[in-house]
């Protein structure tokens, strides 16, 4: 049993029990019996319980943001946009879920040749604690609209609102098995990745987890995708529009309180401006309001979990202790807050390159400040990290802005904006942040596998292929 707590002050939400081994078992066999009615109805009808979930979710939205704030500590705003982005995920694949589509393939006139996407079967999906309800969404979603069945467990901290989305998709008429959710930790998912009926693993998470995750999936030879971590630049140059790009930054690493997989957590800044950058971030940070995420006033709320809130500081202490802080907001101290996971959005300047601050994806918010005196030096310490998920580049120059996009090795890039994401575009990282692309025109890809037919219209094999026999 997990004792779920508040990161607004600590206090008791729920007690969740895991997924018991015996119980899991069951899900699987329901699952695996699910799929095989499941991928027999027509794609168009699949879809319809799709919109009916997306209905629900919109008809829901107070309460399911309002409890996915109390689990994770997020902005009352920013829960609110995740659900209703949890709505349109299902509309999106709902739409979609009739639209793929094989190919015929003219090889040769003797043979009618085509392909179709085939579902796996029982998929595992796995999320985080950072953005339950959407990651759920998203993995859900594409997984039954394409005719898999699925499992999908969230974090061991913040399983609430995923439960409740299981309860909508019941609602919504979705057949018992085809999404199930499961409750635990890393162990559970450990049981998951490697349970004889897994055909596919969609994971987002950590690097660590994410590398466990793909080694226990080799050995049964089960495709997976991994969204993993980040440490991403956010690149200003000279001409910028500086209110713009100081907006974008703060908004890159503060948001969701830093804890974000895309977190802009990393300024590299032409040094020619390196001075009123720095200036102007110090005055908006020092006044960002860290607060209750209920109090629609405020600007950052929590760390979801204390074990991450601590991660951070401990993070905050090296930096203080081997760099300079050039900004820092006030945490917050009223009666009601005490027992929060609280920490002070901080940047830093002048930390050594190597110091694990600038090089440690930190999931909490904490800016560092590094200046380059040449476009390729921005590039090349752009680059000076394992991961690949994403960057921000600020510039009023499009050449300048085309050519940064080109060079950068990263999945996303934004050009004078950050952090917005669709169903439509692909994403995904490369390198340590992981493999494969959910979204768009990716995801009939990701969870469906081709399959190729040859029929011959003039019986028997072509005389070419004959072994000659003298
Ligand atoms: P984590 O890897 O510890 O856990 C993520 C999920 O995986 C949890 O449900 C956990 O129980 C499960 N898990 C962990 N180890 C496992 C294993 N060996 N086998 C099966 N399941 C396992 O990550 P976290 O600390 O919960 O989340 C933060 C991380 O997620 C950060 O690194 C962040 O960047 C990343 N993230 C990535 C994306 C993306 O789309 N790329 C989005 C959000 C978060």
């Amino acid at each position: 049993m997990t004792a779920i707590t508040s990161p607004i002050d600590g206090s008791r939400l729920a007690d969740v029990a895991d997924t018991a081994p015996a119980a899991l078992e069951q899900m699987f066999d329901l699952a695996m019996a699910a799929w095989d009615d499941w991928r027999r109805i027509t794609p168009a009808d699949r879809g319809r319980f799709l919109f009916e979930t997306a209905r629900i979710i919109r008809s829901r939205v107070d309460e399911i943001a309002a409890l996915e704030t109390a689990n994770c500590g997020k902005l009352i705003a920013d829960t609110r946009r995740e659900v209703l982005r949890a709505a349109a995920c299902f509309e999106y694949y709902g739409g979609y879920a009739d639209k793929v589509t094989g190919t015929t393939v003219p090889v040769d006139i003797r043979f009618h040749t085509y392909t179709t996407r085939e579902p796996y079967g029982v998929v595992v999906g796995i999320v985080p604690w950072n953005a339950p309800f959407i990651f759920a969404a998203k993995k859900i979603a594409p997984a039954i609209a394409f005719g898999n069945s699925v499992l999908l467990k969230p974090a061991l901290e913040t399983p609430l609102t995923a439960r409740l989305l299981g309860e909508i998709l019941a609602e919504a008429g979705t057949p018992p098995g085809v999404a199930q959710i499961v409750c635990g930790g890393a162990d559970v998912g450990a049981a998951m990745v490697s349970h004889a009926h897994t055909a596919l693993v969609v994971f987002t998470g950590s690097d660590r987890g994410g590398a466990a995750v793909g080694a226990a999936a080799a050995q049964r030879f089960v495709p997976t995708a991994l969204e993993l971590g980040g440490k991403s630049p956010q690149i200003v140059f000279a001409d910028a529009d500086l209110d713009a790009a100081v907006d974008g930054i703060v908004e890159g690493f503060a948001g969701s309180c830093g804890q974000m997989c895309i977190a802009g957590s990393r300024l590299l800044v032409d040094a020619v401006i390196r001075r009123e950058v720095t200036e102007r971030l110090a005055e908006r940070v020092g006044t960002l309001r860290v607060g209750d995420p209920r109090d629609p006033a405020t600007q950052v709320g929590p760390q979801a979990t204390a074990a991450q809130a601590a991660k951070t500081r401990d993070f905050i202490a090296e930096g203080t202790r081997s760099g300079t802080l050039v900004a820092e907001a006030e945490v917050p101290s009223g009666p009601s807050l005490v027992g929060g996971n609280w920490v002070a959005p901080t940047v830093f300047a002048d930390l050594p390159t190597d110091s694990r601050v600038v090089r440690d994806e930190i999931f909490g918010p904490v800016l560092t400040v590094e200046s380059f005196d040449h476009p390729d030096d921005a590039l090349r310490m752009a680059h000076a990290t394992d991961f690949g998920l994403a960057a921000g580049v600020w510039t009023s120059d499009v050449g300048r802005a085309l050519g940064t996009a080109r060079e950068l090795r990263v999945g996303t890039i934004w050009v004078n904006t950050y952090r917005i994401l669709n169903d439509a575009v692909p994403f995904g990282g490369i390198g340590r942040s992981g493999y494969g692309r959910e979204n768009g025109t990716e995801a009939p890809g990701l969870y469906t596998w081709p399959k190729s037919v040859w029929i011959s219209t003039e019986p028997g094999v072509p005389p070419s292929y004959r072994k000659v026999v003298e």
